[in-house]
């Protein structure tokens, strides 16, 4: 049989780095097994629902490069896959789970629930609907039932959950799990709107889409003996199922927005690489080898083994994905990367520049940043004369003959042709011996002139970079503009 995994998300806000793992996971089962993987919307809490939500998982898990087989976006022969489309379906169904004896109907008000719950809060037991003094199928005549179902009072139907048995399930990470179920509730099935509860929705779908495995996090194991025993009533043969270790804050708090970023837009608005956040995010619960740690989706997709999935907690190391995104940034063709920059160059308002001048300006600072657009901050001066110098770092290298020595440089400058890094050091340097100083006396308080900063790549091959004539023009204006105020300062 053909493995059919699906990721099934509520589209109740932005999709966080967990969902990705979970989406990403169940992705890499499937196309390790070529088998299919389902985008199914689960939006039975209408409540809950967030308008842009589902675009918002679709947009992010394309961006990724997660491509769905089935789905709300692509269609697919088990559709509709979006679960407020399907409601009559959940509602057939459980009929026949009344039928059948597995669930009952129930006709509590708010009010006698919240009653029933402070009654075992007062006498400390662990709140649960209690079946045998509430008003519902089991305690009413059958005639009193008929009579509030004609009338339409309202109604919800719930899971009758075997009094005296245990349930187990065999989880392909965690093992043989097994609850008594007593510790069930009785679960609501079907709401009085009309509306299923997600466990009925989700058995429901994973059966008629023909699911074979469930791969979602751990905080739905819970769940799971609700849904065996949901399988059971209806007769169906269960998938198999494989609960994904939680992820935690480096402090092991749950992964929260305090320690940081969690929506996969806010990584991809700060510039990093999906291939980075998705190679991250492989590495969170598993890892194909013990002595490496940059892979491609196409390599994942190769080595993914569900059983080798760990059961500890994940930790979410963001300076671990700083380091894997530099990685990318050192490894990626300069062409796409020229292409990816320019976007970034616009919005800070940079005029346009070609493609190749880009390509040269990222190779030359690639390696000193973490992620494309910081090259935009760290070598704004790339793009635009320096607007601010560090005074400071040049009054540590202020010496009297400095601006003599700068305007015979910028001669000098003129005649090196070709103006590359290596000529230009060349003539730097026998320029420098002469004037019996060091290296350091020049080129440090050039390097402040023609970027306005301190540190950056090496000072010809960012000069070669610049262009002969833009180097020319920005000393030539610091010495007609900033150097007699910087002078008028130190004397
Ligand atoms: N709708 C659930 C969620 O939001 C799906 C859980 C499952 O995969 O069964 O995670």
């Amino acid at each position: 049989m053909s493995v059919r995994v699906r990721f099934a998300p509520s589209p109740t806000g932005f999709l966080h780095i967990g969902g990705l793992r979970t989406a990403l996971y169940n992705y890499l089962f499937a196309r390790h097994h070529g088998g299919q993987f389902i985008l199914r919307i689960e939006d039975t809490d209408q409540e809950r629902t967030v308008p842009g939500a589902v675009e918002n998982i679709i947009e992010m898990l394309s961006w990724a490069g997660l491509e769905f087989d089935e789905g709300p976006h692509v269609g697919g022969p088990y559709g509709p896959y979006v679960q407020s489309q399907r409601l009559e379906l959940y509602r057939q169904q459980a009929q026949v789970l009344l039928e059948r004896g597995a669930a009952y109907y129930a006709f509590d008000t708010p009010e006698e629930l919240e009653r029933m719950r402070a009654r075992q809060r007062a006498a400390g037991v662990a709140p649960k609907y209690d079946r045998f003094s509430m008003r519902n199928s089991f305690t009413l005549p059958e005639d009193e039932v008929r009579r509030l179902l004609a009338e339409g009072a309202p109604a919800v139907v719930r899971l009758a959950v075997p009094l005296d048995r245990t349930v187990s399930f065999t989880d392909i990470i965690r093992g043989a799990i097994t609850v008594s179920a007593r510790d069930l509730d009785d679960q609501v099935l079907l709401k009085s709107d009309g509306f299923p509860t997600y466990h009925l929705a989700n058995v429901v779908d994973d059966h008629f889409m023909r699911i074979t495995h469930v791969i979602r996090g751990e905080e739905w194991i819970p769940s799971t003996p609700k849904h065996v025993l949901l399988y059971e009533a209806f007769g169906w043969e269960m998938p198999q199922f494989a609960h994904l270790p939680l992820l935690l804050n480096p402090d092991r708090s749950k992964l929260s927005k305090r320690h940081g970023d969690v929506a996969v837009e806010d990584f991809r608005r700060q510039g990093y690489f999906p291939e980075a956040l998705v190679n991250f995010v492989a590495l969170l619960g598993w890892n194909p080898t013990a002595d490496r740690e940059l892979f491609s989706l196409p390599e994942l997709v190769a080595s993914f083994e569900l059983e080798r999935v760990n059961r500890a907690a994940a930790i979410v190391d963001r300076a671990k994905l700083d380091w894997m995104n530099a990685q990318y940034l050192r490894m990626l063709p300069l062409e796409r990367l020229a292409r990816e920059l320019q976007p970034w160059l616009r919005e800070a308002g940079y005029p346009e520049y070609p493609l190749e001048y880009l390509q040269r300006v990222i190779a030359l600072l690639r390696e000193r940043v973490t992620r494309l657009p910081e090259i935009l901050t760290f070598g704004d001066y790339m793009f635009a004369p320096p607007r601010h110098y560090d005074w400071e770092y040049l009054r540590k290298y202020w010496r009297p003959e400095l601006p003599e020595w700068l305007r015979q440089l910028l001669g000098e400058l003129e005649s090196v042709e070709p103006f590359t890094a290596e000529i230009i050091g060349q003539r730097v340097r026998s320029f420098i011996e002469a004037r019996g100083a060091t290296l350091r006396a020049i080129v440090h308080p050039l390097r402040l002139i023609l970027t306005g900063k301190s540190v950056g790549a090496g000072m010809f091959e960012t000069m070669e970079v610049l262009g002969k004539s833009e180097c020319l023009r920005r000393l030539h204006s610091f010495l007609e503009e900033q150097l007699p105020v910087l002078q008028a300062q130190l004397e």
